[in-house]
């Protein structure tokens, strides 16, 4: 569990990312942060698009931004909406995919935030645990003769 003190810092920081926002259809501004085991913080905006599925959500934004950097311990996630909206159910797969064990902070533009967990948004979730584990060894193989 994270610190008060963390609580704000990310709250914060998901905060000043939601100034980032692209959401010239909906004008519904969202931006989300990431604490990471190490303390690094890594944040992600909503990115909105004329054909609506291609939106992305800011928490998504956020956690496979902290993927791309090679960061994958994450501590707590925060999300910052005018109203304090709720995650998304695809952006809470998601956390259930990166980050089981992660607290959620959902806040207003105020800075107003309530804490929850991913366990808490997402009750008898789906995992990978049941998942065949695909086997790459023979792609990447053929890959190397072809370089
Ligand atoms: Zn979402």
């Amino acid at each position: 569990m994270i610190s008060d003190e963390q609580c704000n810092r990310l709250v914060i920081a998901a905060l000043a990312a939601r100034d980032c926002s692209y959401a010239p259809y909906s004008s519904y501004r969202v931006g989300s942060a990431v604490l990471m085991e190490d303390g690094t913080i890594v944040t992600g905006c909503n990115v909105e698009n004329a054909s609506y599925g291609a939106t992305i959500c800011a928490e998504r934004v956020a956690l496979t931004r902290a993927v791309a950097e090679g960061k994958r311990n994450f501590v707590a996630i925060a999300v910052a909406t005018t109203d304090g909206g709720s995650p998304c159910g695809i952006c809470r797969q998601v956390m259930v995919e990166l980050g089981p064990g992660m607290d959620v902070l959902i806040s207003d533009s105020t800075g107003t935030f309530r804490r929850t967990s991913v366990a808490a948004l997402l009750p008898d979730s789906f995992d990978g645990s049941g998942l065949k584990k695909p086997d790459f060894s023979e792609s990447r193989a053929s890959l190397k003769v072809r370089l």
